[in-house]
């Protein structure tokens, strides 16, 4: 797939494109794909195992999911997410997924030119999103097939590819590379700009005459820059758009510390800088130990790694090991026993207990107070006393933050409360729940863990409710 493709941008044409999507990860494909056509009806003699959706499903036969009335279809249902239309796309897509059952899609697909949204995908990286950016031997932490789309199952997939589940996860590489099959396997690589990074946003109202429609709608104004690994030189593009999709998604903006020293060299926060060390030989087996900070997921994979790689590793975390916050002690040990396996570790093998585990140290309830340019850390410990380590490069991985700096405000006027700051899980942009636009600004959507939805598998439904009311605007087909 070329990575660098301009045609999309408009070419100088005048005219505003229908739909611009910044972000192409899972929520931008998703909807790229709903709108080119591709158009979800009820299989004729289906029968979705929920009773009252299968009632609701047949008073209406033949009519397009997306034509549907997705606040009624949705109403009832529930599940592992607050939206109702994620919990109704995914109930069609994986009817009995959650009771352990593996049921047919009760959708099929037709593609209907006349439906077709233009739109265009802009991305920083490959289609993918940030699935690029995750180390692509970690295997996941939802089933293969909840990672999967519409229409392109990821066990038919991973089938035809003569690759395997692991336990009925997949590895992130697989996932990554899925998601680019998917994009060129349904045609749809003549929407997406990969390397065009967004760096700014404007909107002004667009006069009637301007548009040719009744009623004043947004004018959106995309500029960035198109990179290219062969072209050092960025260049420059501006589009204007009738309607902006934001789907960016959370991940590029790394949380910090804020402690002193965290701008040094040899402090990092992304995976990636321990598997550069590694192939440098910066850090070796017989290094000083590398400290991972952080309790959470990526914090153990970052552990798992290390150890894989025989580094040693000094693990620093805020909470107490058995914190029923932690995630480790939500997850179910059967499933996950790589990460019940670092729980162990933390558990086991403490500063106060020395542990079977050689090569690793756990500090739990240990804040890092600061980084010295000599490579020492200084951390104040449960009791309040201090204490240092020698290490070799540091990883903080506390999680990270949407990066919406090229809207205006960096977005928090759109969010659930303005007065905080953006946050996908505490305060992400505030949008109608059945056509996912913000409540704030007409013409503006927020997909995927901007919009509060954090898993794959749910992401899909704020892509169906947006593509639903894009097509309504710009079609103007009967609802
Ligand atoms: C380590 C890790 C493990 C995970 N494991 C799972 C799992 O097992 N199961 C699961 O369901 N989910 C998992 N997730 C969450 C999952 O990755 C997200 O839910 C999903 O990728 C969100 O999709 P998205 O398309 O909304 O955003 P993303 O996948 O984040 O894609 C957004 C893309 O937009 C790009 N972008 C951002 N700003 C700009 C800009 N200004 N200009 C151009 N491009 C831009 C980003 O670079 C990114 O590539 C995991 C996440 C991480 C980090």
């Amino acid at each position: 797939m070329n990575s660098l493709r301009k045609e999309p941008l408009g070419g100088g044409s005048s005219e505003p494109l229908p739909v611009a999507i910044i972000g192409n990860g899972p929520s931008g494909i998703c909807l790229s794909y709903l709108l080119s056509g591709n158009t979800p009806y009820v299989k004729s003699h289906a029968v979705h195992p929920h009773p009252l959706l299968q009632r609701k499903l047949m008073e209406t036969p033949g009519v397009s999911i997306m034509d549907q009335d997705l606040d009624y279809l949705s109403e009832g249902l529930e599940g592992r997410c607050e939206s109702p239309v994620a919990l109704l796309f995914d109930a069609l897509l994986r009817p009995d997924t959650d009771f352990g059952g593996d049921m047919e899609s009760v959708l099929t697909w037709k593609h209907e030119k006349e439906r077709t949204v233009p739109h265009v995908v802009l991305g920083r990286n490959l289609p993918g999103g940030a699935w690029h950016s995750i180390d692509g031997s970690m295997v996941t932490l939802s089933q293969g097939q909840w990672m999967g789309l519409p229409d392109l199952q990821v066990k038919d997939w991973m089938r035809k590819k003569r690759r395997g589940l692991r336990n009925s996860r997949a590895t992130a590489g697989d996932i990554a590379h899925y998601y680019r099959d998917y994009v060129t396997k349904k045609g749809l690589e003549h929407n997406f700009v990969s390397g065009a990074v967004v760096t700014a946003v404007k909107w002004e109202g667009l006069e009637p005459q301007d548009s040719g429609a009744q009623d004043s709608r947004p004018l959106f104004q995309v500029s960035g820059f198109l990179q290219n690994a062969q072209d050092p030189s960025p260049q420059p593009f501006i589009l204007r758009a009738r309607n902006l999709v934001l789907a960016t998604g959370t991940y590029d903006s790394p949380a910090r510390l804020g402690v002193p020293g965290e701008s040094l060299p040899f402090v990092h926060h992304e995976l990636a800088a321990l598997e550069a060390a590694m192939r440098a030989g910066t850090v070796t087996p017989a290094s000083e130990p590398v400290l991972i900070v952080g309790a959470g997921l990526s914090a153990a994979d970052a552990v798992l790694y290390a150890r894989h790689c025989n580094v040693p590793v000094i693990h620093a975390f805020r909470r107490s090991v058995d914190d029923p916050g932690l995630v480790f002690n939500q997850l179910p040990k059967m499933l996950y026993p790589e990460y019940h396996k670092v729980h162990q570790m933390m558990r086991d093998q403490s500063f106060l207990s020395p542990g079977p585990y050689e090569g690793y140290l756990s500090l739990p309830q240990h804040q890092l107070l600061l980084l010295k340019e000599d490579c020492q850390a200084v951390f104040r410990d449960p009791r309040g006393g201090q204490k240092a380590f020698g290490v070799s490069l540091v990883l903080v991985l506390i999680g990270s933050y949407p990066d919406l700096s090229f809207l205006p405000g960096g977005g928090a006027l759109l969010t659930m409360d303005p007065s905080q700051p953006l946050s996908a899980k505490r305060n992400p942009i505030h949008v109608d729940p059945f056509t996912y636009q913000s409540t704030h600004q007409e013409g503006l959507y927020a997909l995927g863990p901007l919009a509060g939805d954090n898993f794959v598998r749910f992401v899909q439904g704020g892509a169906l409710a947006a593509a639903s009311s894009l097509l309504r605007k710009e079609t103007r087909k009967p609802p």
